[in-house]
Formats: structure tokens, sequence, C-alpha cells
């Protein structure tokens, strides 16, 4: 027999987290997520603003923070400026504490969670989705795909954001640990 569920996320990253929480805070609980990785990766950091009327993602999900800024630095050519946050604040926490702490509050409420699942192929049946795995049938009312979209880039042209992230050490003093330099613009022939 199918199980049937009124929303499907794919994904478990930041946004099928995140939606997935929003839906909990609205009392939505009869949705499903599917995540293909058993387990949770500690690839990368997000940073986050906090300070007066933002989210404070640190208490919201209580976790530690990684590293906190009060100051940022843009560089545009030969120019520097170095800005003062205020009563604001950009920190960074590792992926893995946010998306557990995410999960945990998901699981808690019962919520159903398909991890290391194989999506075969998905079908659109009258007004429902149905997912299809290896191993069984999901039927959906609605369905949310957070997985990166090659099939739309390939579609329309799109500009796309890389992330790649190296990490150097060298023996000299090379940033100020202390300011985050949020953007550089400046033409160093020997950028990388
Ligand atoms: C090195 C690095 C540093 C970054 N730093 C920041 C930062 O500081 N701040 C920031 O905002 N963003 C940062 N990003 C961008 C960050 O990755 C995104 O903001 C965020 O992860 C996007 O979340 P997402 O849920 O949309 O995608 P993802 O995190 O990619 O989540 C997609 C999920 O879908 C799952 N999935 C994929 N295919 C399937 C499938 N077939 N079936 C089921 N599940 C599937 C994946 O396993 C994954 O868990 C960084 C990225 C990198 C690589």
């Amino acid at each position: 027999m199918k199980q049937k569920f009124d929303i499907g996320v794919i994904g478990a990253g930041l946004s099928g987290l995140t939606l997935a929480n929003s839906l909990l805070s609205k009392k939505i609980k009869n949705f499903i997520l599917f995540e293909k990785d058993r387990i949770l990766k500690n690839d990368k950091t997000y940073s986050f603003w906090s300070g007066p009327g933002l989210l404070d993602i640190r208490k919201k999900l209580n976790i530690k923070i990684k590293k906190e800024w009060s100051q940022i630095e843009i560089k545009v050519k030969n120019e520097s400026y170095i800005i003062d946050l205020g009563e604001y604040r950009y920190a960074c926490y590792e992926s893995k504490s946010v998306l557990k702490e995410l999960y945990k509050r998901i699981v808690k409420k019962g919520i159903k969670v398909e991890r290391g699942v194989s999506i075969k192929n998905i079908k659109k049946i009258k007004d429902n989705w149905q997912i299809n795995l290896y191993s069984k049938k999901v039927l959906l009312k609605k369905l949310v795909d957070s997985r990166p979209n090659n099939e739309f880039d390939d579609k329309y042209p799109s500009l796309k954001q890389v992330f790649v992230g190296s990490e150097i050490i060298s023996n000299k003093k090379i940033f100020n640990e202390n300011i985050a330099t949020l953007m550089d613009f400046s033409e160093s022939k020997k950028s990388v």
C-alpha cells in the first residue's frame, strides 16, 4: 500500500529543514522528508547577521558560534573600507550544528524522515505527486524539491554562484582575524 502525506520535501539541507520547521510552527505535521545522505555532513559554515530586529539563530537553536565579527571590510580597487557594525554582528556556525538542531526538532515531533533514500522518479498523478523510491511509492498532495536544479540551468540562462572552500595555512599573518572581509573587489594580480 502507498504511504500518503499532505506535503513531501526532497532534501534535508538548510532549505528543506527550515521549511519543515516552519510547517511545524504552523501546526502542519502530515509531511515527509527525503534525504539521500544517511549522516549529517559538516562540509560548510553558514553565516548569519544578528542584532536588533533580526532573528537570533544562536538563541533560537541554542548553538555555538564558530566565529563572530563586529567589524567588516569591503575592498574596492586600492581602497579598503572598514565598517563598525555597532549593535549588529556577523557570525558563522558549523553547518552540522545548525542542521542537527533543525533536524532534532523535526524528529521530536514524530515527522517521518527517509534518510539514505534514492529517488527513482517523480510522477504527477491527477492532482497528486507520486515519489517512486527503489523500495516503495509515496503519494503527496504537495511537493517541494530543494535539490540543486540543473534542469533549470539548462533551460534558462542563469548566473550561478559557486562556493569553493580552501583552507590555507601561512607562516605570516595575512588577515586581521577580528575583521570579516565581506567583499573583495581589489584587483591584485596576486589574487587567487
Ligand atoms: C564551502 C561553502 C560555504 C558556504 N557558506 C555559506 C554561508 O556562509 N552562508 C550561506 O548562507 N550560505 C553558504 N553556502 C551556501 C550554502 O551551501 C547554501 O546557502 C545552503 O546550503 C543551501 O541550502 P539548500 O538546502 O538549498 O541546499 P543544500 O544544502 O545543498 O541541500 C540540498 C539537500 O538535498 C539533498 N539531496 C540532493 N539530491 C537528493 C536526492 N536525489 N534525494 C534526496 N535528497 C537529495 C542533499 O544531500 C542536501 O542535503 C556555502 C556553501 C559552501 C559549499
